[in-house]
Order: structure tokens, then sequence, then C-alpha cells
């Protein structure tokens, strides 16, 4: 569920007309819907009432400091994989106690500063990063509060390059392995064993991954019991997928909550989620300007000034987005277009052979289930300024992050002094 829909015939986000935004503000830009993001966290919340589970939403999603505001107002926490997104989280008012720390590289001042902020858990993903943990904690005579995320070893994910639970993936430390390294952690003073994580991947379609995930971490969690563990936390990741409009939808967070109730009830643990894209990405669209309508001599190419800059998803991934003119207009015909930036590389492109209403030359258009994984991942390439920022809420919007000037944009380069 969102908050952009067309009325009579030209789009809202909320109650803000994105034709006259796109006027005030100069197109490309992302618009965020508060009402959209408060609305997802709502969801965890109330799926499970009563059992006081961490919503530590996944900052790589979206790190935008007045998404992360409105999410600690939620009550969210925060799953930061960088000391950048520690100090954002924290910047916005994110308590400490609900901020998880992932990642398979993370340094020993990344361990620090988060240390010294006093976070809920690191979610430590080898061997020589458990050693390097008890290292700094023991320096800085601190314990680090830490979960061992496991690989399951499960195939989940909806594109090879987003599954993160397989044997082959970099990911988490081999499940065969672990007992013998909470064993090992159990021993070292810098370490407090507290729980047990797994992500095994985004975008999951499906809630078989899930369950296979979870009823192996149920045998982990009392395997490491009996070992003498204590395990008092399950972090189960993120990776709920949301519709993008091409495939079979994913399955809705009721269900998936309703699964997770089920399997995780007699664990007796207090549980940690990561979510990124269910959050954020339906919570967000692009909206770009059409520059050209080229004919090309096999395709039809609908050029925006929009770019694989301001949005990576589909040469990344090769990402499905919906696409939607800002206004409709009455018995337009269906034509079929490549959608394509203006950046010098092939893999620039927004949609492939796609039937849209037809489009001319300054028409906007929308490039829908933006708000995940869109703005977080834009570049200068091509020296094209990093695309703003906008939150709705009602009928008000804001601008929060403005596009940059070129000053700015060269601000950091300097000439060695030889070329001068
Ligand atoms: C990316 C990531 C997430 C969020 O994944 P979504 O698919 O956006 O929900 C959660 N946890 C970890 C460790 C991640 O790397």
């Amino acid at each position: 569920m969102h908050h952009f829909e067309h009325r009579n015939g030209r789009l809202y986000a909320e109650d803000v007309d994105v034709a006259a935004l796109a006027g005030e503000i100069g197109t490309p830009f992302y618009v965020y819907s508060e009402a959209t993001l408060r609305r997802h966290v709502r969801v965890f919340a109330t799926a499970f009432a009563g059992a006081d589970p961490l919503v530590a939403f996944s900052v790589k999603a979206n790190s935008n400091l007045a998404v992360l505001k409105i999410l600690a107002s939620e009550g969210a926490g925060a799953d930061v994989v960088s000391a950048g997104e520690l100090m954002r989280a924290l910047k916005a008012g994110i308590a400490p106690e609900n901020i998880v720390f992932s990642g398979v590289g993370k340094t020993g001042e990344e361990m620090k500063a988060a240390l010294d902020a006093g976070i809920y858990q690191f979610n430590v993903e080898s061997a020589p990063e458990l050693e390097a943990l008890n290292d700094v904690a023991l320096a800085l005579g601190k314990r680090a509060p830490m979960a061992m995320r496991v690989n399951p070893d499960v195939a989940a994910g909806g594109h090879d390059k987003i599954s993160t639970g397989r044997k082959e993936d970099k990911f988490g430390v081999a499940w065969d392995d672990a007992r013998a390294l909470y064993a090992h952690a159990r021993g070292l003073d810098g370490i407090e064993v507290v729980g047990v994580d797994f992500h095994i991947g985004s975008q999951i379609s499906d809630l078989a991954p899930f369950e296979a995930a979870f009823t192996k971490a149920a045998g982990l969690i009392a395997d490491l019991r009996a070992d003498g563990c204590t395990i008092d936390r399950l972090d189960v990741g993120g990776g709920l997928g949301i519709p993008y409009g091409d495939k079979t939808p994913p399955p809705h967070p009721d269900d998936y909550a309703g699964l997770i109730k089920k399997l995780t009830a007699p664990l007796d643990v207090r549980l940690i989620f990561e979510p990124g894209r269910m959050i954020a990405g339906n919570a967000g669209i692009l909206v770009t300007q059409a520059i050209y309508v080229k004919e090309g001599e096999a395709r039809t190419f609908l050029i925006v000034d929009a770019a694989m800059n301001d949005l990576i998803r589909p040469a990344l991934y090769d990402a499905h987005h919906e696409i939607q003119p800002v206004l409709l207009k009455e018995n337009a015909p269906e034509k079929l277009y490549d959608v394509v930036g203006p950046v010098c590389e092939s893999s620039d492109f927004f949609a492939k052979q796609r039937a849209l209403p037809e489009f001319r030359a300054g028409d906007y258009a929308a490039i829908m289930s933006a708000g995940a994984y869109g703005a977080v991942q834009a570049s200068q390439y091509n020296t094209r300024p990093l695309v703003p920022e906008v939150m709705v809420n009602g009928d008000k919007h804001a601008v929060i992050r403005r596009r940059p000037t070129f000053e700015e944009m060269l601000a950091l380069e300097t000439t060695p002094d030889w070329l001068s």
C-alpha cells in the first residue's frame, strides 16, 4: 500500500500534485511519502503487538536523515553496515540500544565507534571478525554483544546479485562451523554471546526459504543452549519483497508475520527484524521528464532526464519498475518504448520494450517503487548532480536533500601544483 495515485488524471504524492512539484524542484528528483513509511513500520508493530520486537530499519535501503527521523519516531531502530550509517542513525535520534551493526568487513575503527556509542548488537560474519571485535572490546574495557550471522544455505532472493544465504555467498559463517565458533566466542572476555542472526537475501517472493531458515535456526538455538550459550535474541534479517509489478507478488507481510510467529513462539527469544525494501521501496518514486522521443531503426527510445546514476537497479539487477505518466492524456494510444537515460552506457535504461501511453518530449514520468536502493546508490557519473529528494506529508512538502551546485561537485578536487 502506498500513497501515489492519479486523481482526475494527475499523479499525487499524498495530497501533493507531482507535476507542480516537478515545476518547482526541476527533474529528476525523488519523492517520498511520509504516510507510507509510517504505515510500513506499523505493520510490524501491529503483527507483533505485545512481543516487543526490534524493527531495525536497514539504513542502506534509504539513509536520508528525514527518512530515518520519521522511522525513529515510529519506534524503529536501525541496522547499519558502516560507521557512516551509524553516524546517520544516531544523528536521526535512533537510540544506540536500537542499533545493530551488520556487514562482512567492519573495520576496527568502525567497531570502536559502535562500542563507544553502546549499540545493541554486532552481527559477526567470520572467525577473524570475531577475534577483531574481541580485541577492540578488550582494549576499550568493554564486552561486545554479539550474534553470529549464520548462513543457512537456502537459495532466496529475486536475483543472483541479491541472494546472500547460499554456500557460495560471502555472507555469514557456514552452518556447520557455527557451534564451534559459538563455543570459542563464549570463552572470549570481550564478547557477550546474545543471539543468532541470519539474512538470506532480498526481494524474496515466497515464504518457503524463510520457513527453511527459521526452522534451521530453531534447531541451532536448541543446540547452542544445550552447549551452555545464552541465546536471547533471534535476528531474522530483512528480505521480504515488494510488488514491482512484473512477477507474482511477494507474500503479504501479514503472512510473513504469521509464519514467523508460529515458528519462533516456542523459542523464547526477542525477535529482531532488519527490513529495508519493505519499509521504503513503495514509499518513493523517481520523477523524470522526457527530453526526446527518438525513433531508432528497431526501437523507439524515450530518452528521459533521469539515468542509471540516479537509479541503478535496472542496470544492476535487471530490476523492473513500473513507469507511469504523471499527467494522463485521454485516449492516448499505447506504444512500445525503450525508456533510457542520457548516460553514455548501453546499460543506462529503465525499461525495455515497455508498452506505455504515448509520450511527447516535455512529458513527466514517474518511475514507481524507487524508495529503496534508489537515491542511496546514486552517483555523479557523467558529472550529473546527485538527484534531490523531497518528502511529502499530506499537502506539505520539503526538500530533504537538495541538488548540489556544480561548484560544490568540483569542490573536493584540486589540481596538482605542477599543472598550474
Ligand atoms: C540489505 C540487508 C537488509 C535489508 O534487506 P531488504 O531486502 O531491503 O529488506 C537486512 N539485513 C542485512 C544484513 C542486509 O544486508
